[in-house]
């Protein structure tokens, strides 16, 4: 059957399982899946190297200038078969899941001009339709007119759990302790910023998968989906 290429936006919580659950919609739809977190993560990375970062502190005057030369992109990998990304023509995919740029990143995605820049890519990126998108301000703010819209939630404890699992088979070097401490923090930000905070859409459809399995959540997304584009 050929399908609608709508376009959907999965929002919600850090580590909530977003991508997770985008990554296999856009796979079993043969869409196109867009990690917007991972272009903050960069741009995150981008500062950290820029040395426009100073604590939890960051230049916001030289901002502008500087963000001229971040250049963020993806590339597929065949060997992965996952949409990589890179900066400034080098694949970063690894280091934008350190701690250290975990740590960073929410001040920055905080930052107007970095937002303004990101938002633009997106939206030129979901222009042709077919585009799994996760985010905070994907339902809300880079694609409002999506036509299926998830918000993705779970108990702090839970997510910090299982984000904590991964990262140890990442061979990542950190606490249960630690992640919970970010997990909260990256919240606060995302949720008190003046720019784009992360909201639930108002037409958007909230799923708590604390005591869900990923199955069922799948194949609960995935009947939304086939029921929109049905009538597409
Ligand atoms: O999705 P992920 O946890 O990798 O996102 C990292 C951070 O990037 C979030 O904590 C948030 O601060 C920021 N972000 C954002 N808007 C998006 C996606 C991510 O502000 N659309």
């Amino acid at each position: 059957m050929e399908h609608a290429r709508i376009n959907i936006a999965i929002d919600g919580h850090s580590s909530s399982g977003k991508s997770t659950m985008a990554k296999s919609l856009a796979k079993e739809l043969n869409f196109v899946y867009i990690d917007t977190g991972a272009m903050y993560r960069a741009a995150a990375l981008f500062c950290i190297k820029e040395r426009l970062i100073d604590g939890n502190e960051i230049d916001e005057r030289r901002i502008p200038t500087a963000i001229e030369r971040m250049y963020i992109s993806f590339k597929y990998n065949a060997k992965t078969e996952q949409s990589e990304i890179h900066l400034g023509g080098a694949n970063v995919e690894t280091e934008i899941r350190s701690m250290e740029v975990a740590r960073r990143v929410s001040l920055v995605a905080a930052v107007p001009e970095i937002r303004h820049k990101l938002v633009n890519m997106q939206r030129r990126m979901a222009s042709s339709g077919g585009v799994v998108m996760d985010g905070r301000d994907i339902g809300t703010v880079v694609m409002p007119k999506a036509q299926l819209k998830f918000f993705i939630t779970a108990e702090v404890e839970i997510r910090a759990k299982r984000r904590f699992e991964e990262l140890l088979r990442k061979g990542v070097e950190t606490t249960l302790g630690e992640v919970l401490t970010n997990i909260i923090e990256r919240d606060r930000i995302d949720t008190t910023r003046a720019v784009a905070p992360l909201r639930q859409a108002k037409d958007s459809i909230v799923i708590d998968n604390s005591n869900i399995t990923l199955d069922e959540q799948f194949d609960f997304l995935l009947s939304h989906a086939r029921k929109v584009m049905a009538v597409q």
